[in-house]
């Protein structure tokens, strides 16, 4: 694949590295927050499976009042567990009560991911109890005012099992939300709307008065992908949050759990994003002013640690193994 085939192909791709976002995700949180005003008065907030880092980059902006371009902090590599972006102090966000140097991110993945300004960086597992009490205690006893979520998987292409993962995420992460979101809180998660999705609205149901399905327009109507907007954190009387919680259902059966008549939940969707966005179905020209000429900008953040670059480096090196392709493999295979 060429430098510009992608270039090519996805306006929001190349917007995001014009912009100096690390990914084309960070404008699906964008769109999210012009239909549902996500940051007001946000102080702390929290971006589960955030590398390589493009929400957590829009937090930053957003709530710390910092609309700067390029603001990556030079960055040595992770390590360890912990990472603190570079101190910049914010300033303050207009028309609303919070400043900049009040807020507090903390960013949580897997994987490693370069630093960011004003995000805590946690590498860790969402599934874990002790992520939850990490971020907590980097919010000094404090509950989150937002957790958003952009959880994905590796995607297998197989579709049924896609979706289960995602779903399994999505609980995941409604878990440990529980754990560190505070009563009237907003939850912001990557749902897949798959044939079994009216079981997880009922779910996230129990814990918020309002939920809404959401489609920004950055997110491609050719992908099942969407995101469910959770307000109002109101956990049912006596719940205790819990990270063995029975909503992690491994043996979610599909016949036994389907929802059904009165039980069956409909929650409202929304298209969102000004409908004079790019609409990510659509082709754009490479240069959308045709008096200019088309150069390839890099990608703003290339990912640190990536987990296919041991396989890259063995193909490079020609040390994968091949397959014994000589007669006495062909005679087994006979
Ligand atoms: N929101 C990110 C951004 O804008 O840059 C993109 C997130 S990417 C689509 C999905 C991330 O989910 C991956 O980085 C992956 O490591 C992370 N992830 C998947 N399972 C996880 C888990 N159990 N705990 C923490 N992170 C997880």
């Amino acid at each position: 694949m060429g430098r510009s085939s992608k270039d090519k192909r996805d306006i929001y791709y190349r917007l995001a590295k014009e912009e100096g976002w690390r990914a084309r995700s960070a404008f699906k949180l964008l769109q999210l927050d012009e239909e549902f005003g996500l940051f007001k008065g946000v102080k702390r907030a929290v971006d589960l499976c955030a590398a390589p880092g493009s929400w957590s980059q829009v937090l930053s902006r957003k709530l710390r009042g910092k609309e700067v371009k390029g603001e990556e902090v030079k960055g040595e590599e992770v390590k360890g567990e912990e990472v603190k972006g570079e101190e910049v102090k914010g300033e303050e966000v207009k028309g609303e009560e919070v400043k900049g140097e009040e807020v507090k991110i903390v960013a949580v993945d897997l994987q490693a991911m370069a630093p960011l300004p004003g995000v805590t960086q946690i590498q860790g597992d969402i599934t874990k109890i002790s992520t939850a009490q990490e971020i907590i205690r980097h919010f000094e006893g404090h509950p989150a005012d937002l957790v958003v979520c952009d959880g994905a998987p590796d995607v297998t292409g197989l579709h049924d099992v896609d979706e289960y993962i995602q779903a399994q995420l999505l609980l995941a992460a409604l878990n440990i939300t529980t754990h560190v979101l505070k009563p009237g809180g907003t939850f912001v998660a990557k749902i897949f709307r798959g044939k079994d999705v009216t079981l997880l609205y009922s779910q996230l149901k129990i814990f918020f008065s309002g939920v809404t399905c959401a489609k920004p327009r950055s997110s491609r109507n050719s992908s099942i992908e969407a995101f469910v907007v959770c307000q109002n954190y109101s956990p049912p009387e006596g719940y205790l949050p819990n990270m063995s919680n029975p909503l992690l259902d491994h043996s979610y059966d599909v016949d036994f759990n389907q929802l059904e008549g009165p039980n069956r939940i409909i929650v409202p969707f929304l298209a969102c994003g000004d409908l004079s966005a790019f609409d990510s179905d659509r082709t754009y020209p490479l240069q959308l002013d045709a008096s200019q000429e088309y150069h390839y900008t890099p990608p703003t953040q290339p990912p640190i640690r990536p987990p296919y670059q041991q396989a890259c480096h063995l193909r490079k090196n020609n040390l994968l193994a091949k397959e014994d392709s000589g007669p006495a493999h062909l005679e087994a295979a006979l």
